[in-house]
């Protein structure tokens, strides 16, 4: 089943209504998706430009750049070494480590771009540590070219290392240059593909309270009423259906969860001493906690709680920019 990148919600394709007559009369349409998510409300087409694979990412975003320092170092090995070095073992090994490396890290990065962007949003709005992408793009490419200056000047200087405390030094220093360029280009590349999501795609759903609170709420009372759910819809909504009210409401500052108190207000039927049916109002608390993504956690019988002041805190959102 499709998931819903906004609330993590599954929701099911839509099949179109068959015609009843004409050539197509009898085949089988293929089933589309709903414009928007049945649960939080939010555009679905819009990740249909935004939600990528991997070898998409690669391709389209400029994801591919971030491979060029590990085919650096293949044309380091074929033009650079081949012609200078005779060596069969050392230098093929710190460009097959160099290679190896720098195309692992790079497809780790790339594996789930999305979850970067819901980190990113995450550590807007509650207490969740920040990755500083571009201090870091910033760092490693200054570490990736200054250490590529150093083994350049090292052999330049000493030639190839004799002793082995010198291969070490040198073969630590060959591989980590590259890696520092692949981690800049990668973590440049998806910077700005997170820029590009926070222009176009809707924020996650832990971001509004409001859109939390109302998936939350329509949870609790699709569990409250599991047991009459079929008597309800069969029978419409009468005076006797439940009325609900929203009477609290607290953010979970360290994990962007939520906690609701609702009353559930409903008139409950009762025979009195002639047989005759009566009813009464019946008032009913049931405090709920669900996670960042609406799924309830805790459903039970509450009551009216103050909270201190300082639960009560949580950060504005802010904008992706430094
Ligand atoms: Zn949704």
């Amino acid at each position: 089943m499709p998931i819903c990148r906004t609330c993590r919600g599954e929701y099911s394709a839509v099949s179109p209504s068959r015609p009843s007559s004409g050539p197509s009369a009898g085949a089988t349409a293929p089933a589309t998706q709903p414009a928007v998510c049945p649960r939080c409300g939010s555009d679905l087409h819009a990740w249909d430009r935004l939600e990528i694979t991997l070898p998409d990412f690669i391709l389209w975003e400029g994801g591919i750049l971030g491979l060029m320092p590990a085919a650096l170092a293949l044309a380091a090995w074929l033009f650079f070494w081949l012609p200078r070095e005779a060596s069969l073992y050392y230098y093929p090994i710190l460009t097959f480590a160099s290679f190896g490396v720098c195309v692992l890290l790079a497809f780790v990065i790339y594996d789930d771009p999305l979850s970067w962007w819901e980190r990113w949003w995450a550590s807007q709005v509650y207490q969740v540590r920040r990755v500083p992408i571009v201090l870091l793009v910033t760092f490693t490419a200054l570490a990736g070219i200054f250490l590529s200056a150093l083994w350049v000047l090292f052999y330049a200087t000493y030639g190839k290392p004799d002793d082995w405390l010198g291969k070490v030094l040198f073969a630590f220093i060959y591989v980590l240059s590259y890696v520092c360029l692949t981690l800049a280009i990668t973590l440049a590349i998806l910077h700005q593909y997170i820029l590009r999501l926070e222009k176009c795609a809707p924020p996650p759903i832990f971001t509004s309270t409001e859109k939390l609170l109302r998936v939350v709420v329509d949870a609790a009372i699709h569990d409250i009423n599991l047991p009459g759910l079929n008597r309800r819809s069969a029978a419409g909504s009468s005076a006797l259906d439940p009325v609900y009210e929203v009477l609290q409401t607290l953010r979970i500052p360290e994990n962007g969860g939520i906690h609701v108190l609702l009353r559930e207000c409903k008139r409950v039927q009762y025979p009195d001493a002639d047989g005759k049916l009566q009813s009464k109002p019946m008032e009913m608390l049931w405090r709920v906690q669900a996670d960042r993504w609406g799924n309830v956690q805790v459903l039970r019988p509450g009551s009216l709680e103050p909270y201190s002041a300082e639960r009560r805190t949580f950060r504005e959102i802010g904008r992706y920019s430094y």
